[in-house]
């Protein structure tokens, strides 16, 4: 999947400001932050969407949601809170489609989610 831009922030062929990796997750900076803590959580493998997961690939939303708990604890926006967002497709507003998990804190966001 070299045409994913995510793809080759994985195999670091496009820079990125990685703070956490493990063997099936990487954990980013948003290149254009809408918060003061802005991070992306995606799994390591190409999977286009939350959509597309398997029952097999499902826990794998469990390890990316507790990196994100871990990020936000070291990103100090743990207790002030902090907002989880994984958009699916075209109506969800999904930009680029390999599955990501936004964590944003660091600013009173907006009770509307849409
Ligand atoms: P979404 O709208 O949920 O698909 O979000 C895609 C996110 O990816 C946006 O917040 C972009 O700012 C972010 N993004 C796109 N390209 C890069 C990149 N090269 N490095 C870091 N973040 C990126
Ligand atoms: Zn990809």
């Amino acid at each position: 999947m070299m045409d994913c831009v995510f793809c080759q922030i994985v195999a670091g062929k496009i820079p990125s400001t990685v703070l956490y990796q493990d063997e099936d997750v990487l954990a980013f900076r948003d290149i254009n932050p809408l918060a003061p803590t802005h991070v992306l959580i995606i799994p390591k493998k190409h999977i286009p969407s939350l959509a597309d997961i398997t029952d097999d690939e499902a826990p794998l939303m469990g390890r990316m949601a507790g990196v994100a708990n871990r990020l936000a604890r070291e990103a100090g926006v743990s207790e002030s809170g902090y907002r989880l967002v994984v958009s699916s497709g075209e109506d969800g507003g999904q930009i680029v489609p390999h599955l990501h998990m936004h964590l944003l804190g660091g600013r009173k966001l907006s009770a509307r989610l849409c």
